[in-house]
C-alpha cells in the first residue's frame, strides 16, 4: 500500500504504464542482492534504490582505494579506506531511510553464497573476475535465482540476464566454461573507461527492474562497445553439455 509520500516520490515511474501502482507495491515487496560494489555496483544500487526496491542486499569484502574514484563515483575522497558496504549503506540511508539494507562484508565464494542469496528475489552479479561469476552462476543456477550478469573491461561492456526457472534459458557457464583456465585480463591489468562500466551497471539495474516487475527481457548476450559506440545482440542457447545448468531441471 503506497504512501502519500510514496505517490510523491514514484510519481514519475507510476505514470508508466508497465509499472504503476501494483508495480510499485511489488517492488517494494522484493529483496535483491548485489554482489560487488565497484564500478557495476555503485550506478545499480544508486539506481535500484531510486526504483523502490524493497530490501537491498549489499555484498562485498573491499574497502575504497584512490584507484576507484574514477568509476565508483558514489564514494567520495574522505571514504577512501573504508569499506565499501558501509559507505554505500550509509548512502542508502540517506537517500531513502525506507529502504531496508543488508550488508555482508564478506567474499562471494562457493561456500558462503548459499547463506548470500538466502531469501533473494534477484541476484546482481557486479563482480570483476570470472572465478567469482562462475561461483555466482552455479549457485543462482541451484538455487533458482533470477541473475543479470554485467561485465565491462578497456572499452567494452557485457550484459546477460540468466534465468534459471525459464526453460531452455542459458546460464553463465553456458557461455563460457568453468573449468578452462582463464586467460582475460582484469581491469587491474587491461584498463576501463568509467563511463562504460557506468553504463552498464546503470543497464542492470534497468533490467532487475524488468524482471521484478514481470516484463520481458531481452534474449541473449548483449555487448556494448564504447570506442565504435555500438551495440551487438549474440543468439546465445543453452549448452546441453553445460556442466552447470544441463541437469539442474530435469523433473
Ligand atoms: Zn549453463
Amino acid at each position: 500500500m503506497l504512501s502519500d509520500q510514496d505517490f510523491l516520490r514514484y510519481g514519475r515511474q507510476l505514470l508508466l504504464p508497465q509499472w504503476g501502482e501494483a508495480g510499485q507495491n511489488t517492488l517494494t515487496r522484493k529483496r535483491v542482492v548485489i554482489i560487488g560494489l565497484g564500478g557495476l555496483g555503485c550506478p545499480a544500487l544508486q539506481y535500484l534504490a531510486g526504483a523502490g526496491i524493497g530490501t537491498l542486499r549489499l555484498v562485498d569484502a573491499d574497502t575504497v582505494s584512490l584507484s576507484n574514484l574514477p568509476r565508483q563515483t558514489l564514494y567520495g575522497q574522505q571514504a577512501v579506506g573504508r569499506a565499501k558496504v558501509e559507505v554505500a549503506a550509509e548512502w542508502l540511508n540517506r537517500h531513502n531511510p525506507a529502504i531496508s539494507v543488508e550488508v555482508e562484508t564478506r567474499m562471494a565464494t562457493a561456500s558462503t553464497l548459499p547463506r548470500l542469496l538466502a531469501g533473494a528475489d534477484l541476484v546482481l552479479d557486479c563482480t570483476d573476475n570470472l572465478t567469482t561469476r562462475h561461483a555466482i552462476n552455479a549457485a543462482c543456477v541451484k538455487a533458482g535465482k533470477p541473475l543479470v550478469s554485467g561485465a565491462a573491461i578497456g572499452w567494452q561492456g557485457q550484459l546477460l540476464v540468466i534465468q534459471p526457472g525459464v526453460a531452455d534459458s542459458p546460464c553463465f557457464a553456458c557461455l563460457s566454461d568453468p573449468n578452462e583456465e582463464s586467460h582475460s585480463a582484469s581491469c587491474a591489468e587491461a584498463g576501463v573507461a568509467g563511463p562504460v562500466v557506468g553504463a552498464v551497471g546503470t543497464l542492470q539495474a534497468l533490467l532487475a527492474i524488468q524482471l521484478l516487475l514481470g516484463l520481458d527481457t531481452p534474449a541473449g548476450l548483449h555487448r556494448f562497445d564504447g570506442l565504435q559506440f555500438q551495440w551487438q545482440r549474440f543468439a546465445l542457447a543453452k549448452s546441453p553439455d553445460c556442466p552447470v545448468c544441463a541437469n539442474a531441471f530435469c523433473e
